[in-house]
């Protein structure tokens, strides 16, 4: 379905916008101006212009252009389709850190997307028969912590056009506004979005921004910290846990981060304040209040698409660690390849979903003591099954084989847990959108 702009008969609605074909044939290696409008902003009211039923304006419309709707828009109009992203507040400033595994940002993104680079270290605790041990791991993969203003300028490279709207209804081929008018497209992608929701498990998380020297005694050796499950945040043990997470975000500053992996409620934001603050403290690390701050709350389920989805909406949220950028970016050029040569996108597999929600079940039902003893034993398993399992295009196998390694692993009080779990009901994740 690749068609060059001056044949395809499927550019023809483009002309409703005023954009000759030159033009098109042009906005994708430039970023200013193409035709009447800006090149980041498709008037709204050509967007959504009386059009007859069945006339398409895009190949390819996206709902929503986060991070995982703006890099898919971004390579399906590199691969020479024509696209409208949608969004509520498409000029939202994305302020979040970012954390990717390097194997999975892709050719295609600018090295300078990228801020820093580390290989973290994973901190568990065991409990032996003479009381609890420490184990530190260093990871052999590479972690990447993404400039967030960059990411988002690159991902806004005027190659595509941008409607302000909200999305009532997202159907195979049509939007419909809430304001009544319609985007049509030959293919509709929703990528709206995790749905905040009172019974949705999250992922909370407080962090502040430290000079790199001052943070230094949080981190000890390590560069960074992916999950740091020490108990010295003044929690009870009995309490739900909260783990550290420490990444540089440039050579001077680190954010230290006190995160509620997932709960449902999740931990609120002031208790993960109060259990960084003792815990920075008990580490001797000195605060002197003007540290910039991060809070984050998200929903790690989320309803899936009904027709085609990207992001979140198509289960590329990992229930593991709450991580569904890199996978929104490793798997957006794919996605474009597909769209553009007519074939349906391939989603995660369905026995790959299903492992993945039995995950989320886990990490929901398991207790402190259990939960601290699943990361141990999940972190304990060769690095080459633990990359199959977080992997964005994870295989049934790989995700099989790296639970089936875990669970030997655990006691029998834990298995029994992770088995009714498992073996219990379904998330909301699940469940359709619309
Ligand atoms: C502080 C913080 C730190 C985080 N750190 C990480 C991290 O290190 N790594 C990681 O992978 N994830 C992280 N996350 C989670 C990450 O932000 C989300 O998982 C990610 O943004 C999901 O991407 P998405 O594009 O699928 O959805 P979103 O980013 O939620 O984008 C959805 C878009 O759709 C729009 N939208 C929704 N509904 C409609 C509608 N009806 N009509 C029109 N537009 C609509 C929204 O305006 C939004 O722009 C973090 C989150 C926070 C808050």
């Amino acid at each position: 379905m690749v068609r060059d702009a001056l044949e395809s008969p499927w550019r023809t609605p483009l002309h409703l916008f005023g954009i000759s074909m030159c033009s098109v044939r042009h906005r994708q290696a430039q970023t200013v101006s193409i035709g009447p409008w800006d090149a980041h902003r498709m008037t709204d009211d050509a967007a959504t212009a009386p059009h007859s039923p069945g006339d398409r304006i895009a190949d390819v419309a996206v709902v929503g252009l986060g991070p995982a709707g703006s890099a898919l828009a971004t390579r399906c109009a590199a691969h020479g389709l024509s696209v409208v992203g949608i969004d509520r507040g498409p000029d939202r400033r994305w302020s979040p850190t970012y954390g990717v595994w390097q194997r999975d940002l892709p050719e295609w993104l600018q090295r300078d997307a990228v801020a820093t680079r580390a290989h973290p270290t994973v901190v568990t605790t065991r409990r032996v028969t003479t009381g609890r041990v420490t184990i530190h791991r260093r990871l052999d993969r590479t972690y990447a912590v993404l400039d967030t203003p960059r990411l988002q300028s690159l991902l806004r490279d005027g190659s595509y056009h941008i409607v302000t709207g909200e999305a009532a209804s997202v159907g195979r081929d049509d939007v419909e506004l809430a304001d009544g008018t319609h985007v049509r497209a030959t293919t509709v992608v929703d990528a709206r979005g995790p749905e905040a929701g009172r019974r949705r498990a999250m992922q909370t998380a407080f962090g502040l921004v430290v000079p790199a020297a001052r943070a230094r005694p949080a981190l000890g050796e390590a560069d960074a910290l992916f999950m740091d499950w020490r108990g010295d945040n003044g929690a009870a043990a009995s309490a739900p846990p909260s783990f550290l997470y420490a990444v540089p975000l440039d050579a001077e500053h680190v954010l230290l981060e006190e995160t509620c992996l997932v709960g449902r409620p999740a931990l609120p934001i002031p208790e993960l304040r109060t259990r960084l603050h003792a815990r920075l403290a008990a580490r001797g690390v000195r605060l002197d209040g003007t540290e910039r701050t991060e809070r984050v709350a998200f929903a790690v389920e989320s309803p899936r698409a009904r027709h085609t989805g990207f992001g979140v909406r198509a289960g590329m949220m990992h229930p593991g660690s709450g991580y569904s950028v890199g996978a929104a970016l490793a798997l957006a050029d794919p996605y474009a390849r597909a769209l553009a040569h007519g074939r349906r996108p391939r989603s995660l597999p369905r026995p790959v979903q299903s492992l993945r929600d039995a995950g989320l079940r886990t990490l929901l039902e398991l207790d402190p003591g259990e939960l601290r003893e699943f990361f141990d034993a999940f972190f304990a398993t060769p690095h080459a099954v633990q990359a199959d399992y977080l992997a964005p295009k994870a295989s049934t196998a790989g995700t099989a084989a790296a639970m089936g390694h875990v669970f030997a692993h655990l006691t029998p009080a834990t298995r029994r847990t992770v088995l009714r779990a498992v073996t219990g009901r379904t998330t909301d994740a699940q469940a359709g959108t619309d």
